[in-house]
């Protein structure tokens, strides 16, 4: 036998047996999103390096080590996406939408980071995500998370995730920060691990985010970003806090909250949940009010926020908030003999329910095999079309599930007595 092939490690299939919870998380997805009057934006998976080393930032752990970029036949370097926002703005300059006010959008898709697998972190994940363009008050950051807690309360997961958020500051203020974050790491640099020495040179913010328990205890003093807050991010931050309350939206103020990519600035957010281990961050956002103009557009506010697909999945599945519809058909057609009525009755049902799962039986076989089949398909009902049927335009129903009467009737009642007993 040939040797089989896998699939890349950290990137995996998406089987029929959870491809149904899949279908219902994005459908609700684009339900909450349509309700608020987002509109779809889609990308290419592939861009130029550049964007991403322009946006994301040199020095950090994506654009470090995490990008699966590659030179393409003409010798560019390409990078399989990372993340939505930077093609976001990318698209929305292209096309003049940010220009034109085109504020709102979403996405969903795959993205690629080359990171360690693990329960929660894959190599090629999805995010679901949304981002505004051109307004720079606290009311459209409070709208952002107001949709993403309506994802969870349309999952009936609200009481299992927490709001955490902070303010990032203007440029100034974040430079004024990280001068006495220095001066502060600097004097305790023995306690810290070899990558945040590293980062305390080029992105000591990054320090704040190690996940490393000593450097967590040598931070514990450390100054906090709120107190060198710019008057207006602290009015900003302020409004916001209130505005969050006022709406009933419960959170927590965390300054050790900054983000692992260099374009937020002001607000910053992460929903976090403790039943994934430490992959426990579900979604992240904030404000990114330069990148537009960074990437060669016209200035423009921005604010938005990425989902983990998979880690909202396992949440799901983890918390049994979702059941996975298995049944691949309501109704199984079998025949014998009578192939071509099959395909008429079939295809009849189907003109009249659409939104029915109508399964027909193909490879042949007796009605025991038939109806085996029918079985394991999940379907509740089973037509059988035998000579009978067939010469009298009918057919019989039988229920496969539970204690039904099976019963032949009229080819033009069919779709009706199925209806009553389906719908
Ligand atoms: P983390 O700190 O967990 O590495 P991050 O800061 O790199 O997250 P973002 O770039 O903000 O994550 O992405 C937004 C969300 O996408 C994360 O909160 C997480 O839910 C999800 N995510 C990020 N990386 C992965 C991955 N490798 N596999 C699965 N989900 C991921
Ligand atoms: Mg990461």
């Amino acid at each position: 036998m040939a040797k089989t092939i896998q699939a890349i490690r950290g990137m995996n299939d998406c089987l029929p047996d959870v491809s149904g919870i899949w279908q219902k998380v994005e459908s609700t997805l684009r339900q909450v999103v349509a309700n608020y009057g987002y509109q779809e934006i889609r990308t290419p998976i592939v861009e130029s390096t550049d964007l991403f080393k322009r946006s994301i930032g040199e020095v950090t752990d994506i654009v470090e080590k995490e990008m699966y970029t590659f030179e393409d036949r003409n010798g560019d370097s390409l990078t399989l996406r990372p993340e939505g926002t930077a093609s976001c703005v990318r698209a929305g300059n292209e096309h003049g939408l940010i220009y034109n006010q085109q504020q709102r959008l979403w996405y969903m898709g795959p993205m690629f980071r080359h990171e360690r697998p693990q329960k929660g972190r894959y190599r090629q994940f999805h995010q679901f995500g949304v981002e505004t363009y051109g307004l720079a008050g606290p009311d459209i950051d409070l709208e952002v998370i107001l949709l993403s807690a309506r994802i969870w309360k349309a999952f009936g997961i609200s009481d299992q995730v927490t709001l955490e958020i902070n303010s990032l500051g203007s440029n100034e203020a974040r430079q004024r920060y990280k001068d006495a974050l220095v001066a502060f790491l600097e004097a305790r640099i023995e306690q810290l691990d070899e990558d945040s020495r590293r980062r305390l040179k080029t992105n000591p913010l990054r320090v704040l985010d190690s996940k490393n328990p000593d450097v967590q205890a040598a931070i514990a003093g450390a100054p906090s970003l709120l107190d060198y807050l710019d008057d207006e991010s602290k009015q900003h931050f302020s409004i916001l806090c209130e505005r969050l309350s006022h709406a009933g939206i419960q959170y927590q103020v965390n300054p050790r909250l900054v983000r692992g990519l260099d374009y937020y600035n002001r607000t910053v957010f992460e929903w976090v949940t403790n039943s994934l281990g430490s992959q426990g961050t579900v979604c992240a956002g904030g404000r990114y009010d330069g990148l537009v103009e960074q990437l060669g557009g016209k200035a423009a506010p921005a604010v938005g926020f990425a989902m983990g697909m998979e880690r909202l999945v396992l949440l799901l599945t983890t918390l049994q908030s979702v059941d996975n519809e298995l049944r691949a058909a309501d109704v199984y057609i079998t025949s014998m003999g009578t192939d071509n009525y099959a395909v008429q009755v079939s295809e009849m049902l189907r003109d009249a329910k659409p939104q029915w799962r109508v399964m027909m039986h193909c490879g042949g076989g007796n009605f025991k095999k038939q109806l085996k089949r029918a079985d394991k398909s999940g379907a509740l009902y089973a037509v059988l079309l035998g000579d009978d049927e067939a010469t009298n335009n009918t057919a019989t129903v039988k229920p496969l599930r539970g204690d039904g009467e099976q019963q032949t009737v009229a080819l033009s009642s069919l779709a009706d007595t199925l209806s009553s007993l389906l719908d």
